[in-house]
């Protein structure tokens, strides 16, 4: 299932191995991203998983949840590293690189393990079963999340939105520049799942599971050459990435500005996505779904 651009929007991932080298550590450096986040003193770290995953830590010095563990001894390490305690567990889908390490973690803290009701079946280890418009309390980090259903990449896959601290885990279903593959849901489902993401507040950091910004905007340069945003930005990554720093947290302000994902109602996307069709495209959602499959077959050049 990889993609010859080497972008695999995030395949289901069993063998990949432990690929964090690329740091003197197995994080970087956390994101402060808005006031709020520092009055409440938690911080959000990446932490570098298999080639390419982040497995997002939120901690507050003494307590902490992890994002969709899907390794547990990358989990481990940065608990002891900094003498944590793990409160929770979020999961967005049932991905193996996304849940590969909970059921270690469970056995080791005893904590919820909260995960997508319509995936249940597909992840083993869930206490907590959620749906649309659920909202969870984590009280060890005086954190709330309201639930958001963004069926697409997976039927059940959902994302976790902290109003509070404006910060969005959206797992494999909005990436920075991009969006995830349709492996299990409709382009018109996928469509509606990013829409709902992109009404968020604009300054909502968008704390994504994968580091794929670089070929995503490539593909998003080749859609819309003309946009000054996309240009200013690969510069941004491009530096970043050379100096081993990750490209996420994006914001929606951002991705409104530049992702082709989004932007599938602007007249210059849909006429990229009818010429590469070779045919007259308007509706947003024949537009989302050329884009989505010129994207799976996308070499940058
Ligand atoms: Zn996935």
């Amino acid at each position: 299932m990889i993609n010859r651009a080497g972008n695999s929007d995030s395949r289901p991932a069993r063998d990949e191995k432990f690929a964090a080298g690329t740091s003197a550590d197995d994080t970087h450096s956390g994101f402060a991203t808005n006031e709020i986040e520092k009055a409440s003193a938690l911080e959000v770290l990446p932490l570098a998983a298999f080639n390419d995953n982040y497995l997002w830590l939120i901690h507050n010095g003494r307590e902490s949840l992890i994002v969709d563990p899907g390794d547990a001894v990358v989990v481990e390490r940065a608990l002891a590293a900094r003498n944590l305690k793990l409160a929770a567990i979020l999961v967005t889908h049932h991905h193996p690189d996304h849940i590969g390490g909970v059921m270690v973690l469970k056995s080791q803290f005893d904590i919820p393990v909260y995960g997508p009701r319509a995936e249940a079946a597909k992840i083993e280890g869930l206490t907590h079963l959620l749906e649309d418009a659920d909202c969870v309390s984590i009280e060890a980090l005086d954190l709330q999340f309201d639930v958001l259903a963004v069926p697409g990449h997976t039927l059940g896959h959902i994302a976790y939105y902290a109003a509070r601290q404006g910060w969005l885990f959206c797992g494999d279903t909005l990436f920075a520049s991009g969006c995830g593959r349709l492996f299990e849901g409709t382009p018109a489902q996928m469509q509606v799942s990013l829409q709902k993401l992109a009404q968020l507040p604009p300054q909502t950091g968008v704390f994504c599971a994968h580091e794929y910004t670089l070929s995503n905007l490539a593909f998003a340069r080749a859609v819309e050459p003309g946009n000054a945003a996309i240009a200013a930005e690969l510069e941004r990554v491009k530096s970043l990435r050379a100096q081993l720093q990750p490209s996420v947290p994006s914001t929606i302000a951002r991705e409104r500005s530049l992702n082709p994902f989004l932007r599938c109602g602007e007249v210059e996307i849909a006429k990229a996505a009818g010429e590469h069709a070779r045919k007259d495209l308007r509706d947003p959602i024949a537009v989302f779904a050329e884009l989505r499959s010129w994207k799976d077959d996308f070499r940058a050049s």
